[in-house]
């Protein structure tokens, strides 16, 4: 074991990477060779380590099984080259971390563990990042409770773990989308802005319906009038109405997603009117019936820019792209990938390169 930094490293004795088609194994079912991981106790985090992926030796009664104090991060490394991997804006990760830790009680990690760890990974992995354009490292940064007791209180310890595992496409590039009449995700007051597990576990049952329905993924409602729209799954939402891009605003219940931040800035950048506002479904429904709705598509780390086929609410459906996304979509896909893999300039200067 050495100390390099911050960190204590024990690397492994032979990579496994030489055994999976790394170009082709789908989506988080693949972990890379190294993970990190750092303990609070004694009321601080203590020195992080780096050691080689495997399992965790734990009891039944830990806390996190039962009462959910956990939150995560998703962020992705891009192969640039032989001797660059390129990092996308991993600040703006580390802050909504924090603050999805402070909204569930829980220690938030030093920033030179989170992303300095990120980056010790990187370079120890690089390996493992996919060369496919489209694909990548799937970095997912999450910090949970980790007292053995069965007790609904605040936790004394923590653990905090970065894993690794390359990834393909998310979806399809076109998702099916159904509003859920009675479910809600998420309510101002509530969870719905931090990155935290519950949000997840609460979707599952709704999604499952969309999915028996034939839609891919539900569109979320608002809580309070079941009118407003909120996000998807795993994306944030926008649609383009008479040429202009109208996407909800962040008002507790929307998870602000660094993926929907990018692209307002884009499209800013390119002189597009930018709307941040409440958007209802019957808007939409109806933009989409005169003609005057051009575009909808879903932005998310997973999986970038996917065009909504269609929307289907309370018996009625609205389809939107055939099969394709729309023309400011992919302006914005192609712009967004371009930065992230260093094929396009970075006027923004988001890219961050590592060197391995
Ligand atoms: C992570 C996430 C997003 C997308 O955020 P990005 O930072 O763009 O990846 C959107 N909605 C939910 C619920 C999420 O968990």
């Amino acid at each position: 074991m050495n100390t390099v930094g911050h960190f204590k490293i024990t690397e492994i004795d032979e990579s496994r990477v030489e055994g999976f088609d790394i170009e082709n194994s789908g989506f988080g079912k693949v972990f890379s060779d190294h993970m990190l991981q750092a303990d609070y106790e004694d009321d601080k985090w203590q020195t992080a380590e780096i050691k080689p992926y495997g399992p965790l030796e734990v009891t039944p009664a830990l806390n996190v099984f039962h009462y959910g104090q956990s939150v995560f991060e998703g962020t992705k490394a891009y192969y640039a080259g032989d001797k660059t991997i390129n990092l996308f804006r991993p600040e703006a990760n580390y802050k909504r971390f924090v603050k999805s830790c402070e909204r569930m009680c829980i220690p938030p990690i030093y920033k030179e563990t989170f992303i300095g760890g990120i980056e010790e990974l990187i370079k120890l992995d690089h390996r493992w990042v996919p060369r496919t354009k489209g694909h990548s490292l799937y970095i997912r940064p999450f910090a949970c409770a980790w007292d053995h007791v069965v007790s609904a209180n605040i936790a004394e310890s923590y653990k905090f773990f970065i894993i690794t595992s390359p990834v393909g496409a998310y979806h399809s590039g076109l998702v099916s989308l159904i509003t859920s009449e009675h479910y809600v995700r998420a309510v101002e007051g509530g969870v719905g802005e931090a990155k935290t597990a519950g949000n997840y576990a609460a979707s599952m049952f709704p999604a499952k319906k969309a999915k028996e329905r034939g839609f891919d993924q539900v569109l979320w409602l608002d809580a309070f009038e079941h009118t407003y729209i909120e996000e998807v799954g795993t994306m944030n939402i926008f649609f383009v109405i008479d040429d202009i891009l109208i996407t909800p605003p962040l008002r507790g219940s929307i998870l602000p997603g660094i993926t929907r931040d990018s692209v307002i800035k884009l499209a800013k950048s390119w002189n597009i009117e930018v709307r941040e506002r409440p958007v209802s479904i019957d808007e939409v429904i109806e933009a989409g019936q005169n003609g005057s709705l051009q575009e909808a598509f879903g932005a998310g780390t997973a999986a970038t820019i996917d065009a909504v086929k269609e929307i289907h609410h309370r018996g009625t459906t609205i389809p939107i792209h055939e099969n394709k996304r729309g023309e400011l979509a992919e302006k914005i896909y192609k712009n967004l990938t371009g930065i992230q893999y260093g094929t396009v300039d970075d006027p923004f200067n988001w890219v961050h390169p590592v060197g391995v």
